[in-house]
């Protein structure tokens, strides 16, 4: 009979966003695991390691080097469980992933599931699935992004004190802003030329700080942002003048509804998402990678609105019954996180769940219990747990994870 814990072994991408060599946590975390086939190169950019099983990066299980959805289909009903398999069938339905971000990723949004089914019948090669993708992403340290929309006063003020935003920008009969004049704005600065958006990106660079009222970041980041792309980049003037720029600090989280419009900045993070790798991109990458400006701007969501309303806060959560766990629960059914946090000798159990989950250890290190078993936890390890299984976990000094799981 085939064990519930399951040591994996995961892999990373290479995307060039992502940090150098060893200053990659997400290349740490894949190398950490001892016996797998991760071998660190210093010269190379390690973006994401996936943990899962989607198909493009599988996760293997560690002692026999088998698929893991290979091994869950063999084992359905002990490791995924009926409620799940009912309800999403044999596939993970959540896809947990470490990301390393040291400049901007693509401006981007994940279509919903109607657009996903169109997308993917159309180009089942660039769109490999039908399923949305909303997601979430939990500071492993400082972490900086830009996520959802501004709050409108603060985009209106911006317009109203920089006149050649409100020429270059709008359309002659936009007096004020409201969510749909918002997309029309984006959409003009998606479809401008390369040197209006240099026109624009220089009277920024020249506009006196004052004139940017409370938002100071803008002129500090705009430098920035054109020096790791360029001038001639739409997403430098979509995410300062439209998007809410977030400094999270190690534990805060958000949720990026389908739809929604998003681009990492910087930092560690463990990301979750529905079981999907659909996504459309328009700004921070190269003209060649952009797709379909009106694809793009007719799928954005007008959500989320303020930096509020983008924040997911840990709730105290009854699935750890020593009280040293917070669960984050976007709302969407795919999964829910749960977030442990040991110091000392501390324990914490974590009681048995009604479908898979995905373990990772995000700090400190330590044992876990379970079916009258031990396993040495540590940072970097990864472990699924299948159905119906409680856990124990010690730590050692102090161990922290994050555990994905789904309940149906
Ligand atoms: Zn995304």
């Amino acid at each position: 009979m085939s064990s519930s814990v399951i040591q994996l072994e995961c892999q990373c991408n290479n995307y060039p966003w992502g940090k150098k060599g060893s200053s990659s946590l997400a290349a740490k975390y894949a190398a950490a695991t001892p016996g797998g086939h991760f071998k660190l190169d210093e010269s190379k950019e390690y973006a994401e390691q996936w943990m899962g099983t989607y198909p493009t990066t599988p996760s293997l299980v560690l002692a026999s080097g088998e698929d893991l959805q290979k091994h869950i289909n063999a084992n359905k009903g002990k490791l995924i469980g009926k409620p799940i398999l009912n309800k999403f069938g044999v596939d993970l339905p959540f896809l947990p992933k470490i990301l390393s971000i040291a400049k901007a990723l693509p401006l981007q949004i994940h279509p919903d599931k109607e657009l996903a089914a169109k997308l993917h019948k159309g180009d089942p090669e660039k769109f490999g699935d039908a399923n949305h993708k909303p997601e979430i992403a939990v500071a492993l340290g400082k972490f900086e992004v830009f996520v959802g929309w501004k709050a409108l006063p603060e985009i209106q003020q911006l317009f109203t004190n920089i006149p050649i935003l409100k020429s270059h920008l709008t359309t002659s009969s936009q007096t004020h802003f409201n969510g749909e004049a918002l997309k029309q704005v984006v959409g003009k600065i998606l479809s401008a030329s390369d040197d209006e958006i240099v026109e624009v990106y220089d009277t920024l660079k020249n506009t006196p700080t004052k004139d940017f009222g409370k938002q100071t970041y803008i002129p500090e980041l705009l430098p920035r942002l054109a020096e790791q792309y360029d001038t001639s980049d739409p997403g430098n003037l979509v995410a300062l003048l439209t998007m809410n720029y977030m400094v999270l600090q190690k534990g805060d989280a958000i949720y990026v509804p389908a739809d929604g419009i998003h681009a990492y900045l910087s930092g560690d993070i463990v990301e979750c998402m529905a079981r999907s790798d659909n996504v459309l991109n328009t700004g921070f990458c190269p003209r060649a990678d952009r797709d379909s400006i009106e694809l793009f701007t007719a799928a954005l969501t007008f959500s989320p609105k303020n930096a509020d309303e983008a924040l997911l806060k840990p709730k105290d959560s009854d699935k750890g019954l020593k009280g040293h766990t917070q669960v984050l629960a976007p709302p969407m059914g795919e999964f829910d996180m749960l977030v442990t946090n040991l110091k000392g000798k501390e324990t914490e159990t974590i009681k048995a769940l009604r479908g898979p989950a995905i373990l990772i250890v995000t700090g400190g290190k330590g044992t876990l219990k379970a079916e009258g078993k031990e396993h040495e936890v540590k940072e970097g390890y990864v472990f699924f747990i299948g159905y119906d299984t409680e856990i124990e976990l010690v730590a050692e000094s102090c161990l922290e994870t994050h555990i994905a799981f789904a309940e149906a």
